[in-house]
């Protein structure tokens, strides 16, 4: 199938990464349910401690929501700067061993160590290295994902969580696929699997079973990916240099809208993924543009440019509602809405114009 020799992909991903970063600097944080975020009417959680993730607390979840899970929930304010320079630490760990570093987020990357400048062959050794050193050098846990694709290193970083790591073979890789539930499968949201479910797909075996045809018909353009993974494929490689020009996500809905403020709630978990995204690589942006997917599949986007780059994720919120507000009465159910920051502050050095969606979790 594929003539190139394996590749060796390791996935590292920290553990409750902004909250285990506040317990470490604060011993009274230690032991209780935290979130990292804003504990406001229209805060979001942006992480969240193992403790209060046993109340079902997570990120992009609205703060409100949470303390309800959970009413001794501590709510403590995002450091940036710290967790900037943490992730710059754990980054030039990833450098003594490879060049082909893909930051996903401030705590996670992907690393190409099929060459590697250590001379390794045993990819786990070199993740349990590289644990070690992240463990040494800023007292924090990392998991590790090792495998021979990116989308299976990145499942794979999540099997011995926390504090863990696990590999999938080439041998194994497939029947690990087949046995996954969809909705686990990185790329796959919540919208994604219940529209998965409701063509019988529950199970990558599941997936297996369907046409490259019927994926494409019915996901578009993540139906080649998804054929693709559902036999332990992706090609894509580890990009040390991405560089964006902007920064979307979007959903689609399980049940189309037709209530502004139901709408507008829903931007709420969209712009927390946009925006942590954009605090990850240290960037703002000046345009924000809603995009609106009515039940006959037209669409209609409606932007804003700002004078200043967009200080937070409240006034992106602000921006986007006003913008939604527009096109309302809808002239449709709302199927879908997308929300991208462009003009980034870091247009002086993109190189290509990818747009790239991240998927909503
Ligand atoms: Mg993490």
């Amino acid at each position: 199938m594929n003539s190139a020799p394996v590749r060796k992909i390791i996935h590292v991903d920290m553990d409750a990464f902004y909250a285990s970063v506040e317990q470490r600097d604060n011993p009274d944080l230690r032991g209780r349910p935290l979130a990292v975020g804003g504990s406001a009417a229209r805060g979001v959680v942006a992480a969240a401690s193992y403790e209060a993730r046993t109340f079902g607390v997570h990120s992009a979840m609205p703060s409100v929501t949470a303390k309800r899970k959970c009413p001794d929930l501590i709510f403590v304010p995002p450091r940036f700067d710290v967790y900037r320079q943490v992730s710059q630490q754990i980054r030039e760990i990833f450098a003594e061993y490879t060049p082909l570093i893909e930051p996903l987020s401030l705590d996670e990357a992907y690393l190409d160590v099929t060459e590697n400048l250590k001379g390794m062959e045993i990819a786990t050794e070199i993740a349990l290295e590289i644990r070690a050193k992240i463990k040494a050098v800023t007292g924090l846990n990392a998991s590790a994902g090792i495998s021979y694709n990116k989308f299976l290193a990145k499942m794979a970083s999540d099997l011995n969580k926390p504090n863990g790591q696990a590999v999938i073979t080439p041998k194994n890789g497939p029947g690990f696929v087949e046995a996954l539930p969809v909705k686990k499968f990185h790329g796959v949201g919540p919208a994604t699997a219940e529209r998965m479910k409701r063509h019988g797909i529950e199970t990558g075996l599941d997936l297996k079973t369907k046409s490259l045809a019927f994926l494409q018909q019915h996901f578009g353009k993540s139906g080649l990916y998804f054929y693709g993974i559902a036999r332990g494929i992706d090609e894509r490689q580890v990009r040390p240099d991405r560089i964006r020009k902007s920064v979307g996500a979007e959903d689609t809905f399980v049940e189309d809208i037709d209530d502004l403020e139901r709408a507008t709630l829903e931007l709420q978990p969209l712009a927390a993924k946009v925006w942590r995204y954009c605090e990850a690589q240290d960037i703002s942006g000046k345009t924000v543009t809603v995009k609106i997917k009515y039940s006959d599949f037209t669409q209609a986007t409606r932007s804003r440019t700002a004078v200043q780059p967009v200080a937070n994720v409240s006034e992106m919120i602000d921006i986007a509602s006003v913008l939604l507000a527009t096109v309302y009465p809808f002239k449709r159910p709302v199927r879908l809405l997308g929300l991208t920051l462009s003009s980034l502050t870091n247009d002086q050095f993109a190189r290509d114009a990818e747009q790239p969606q991240l998927d909503l979790d």
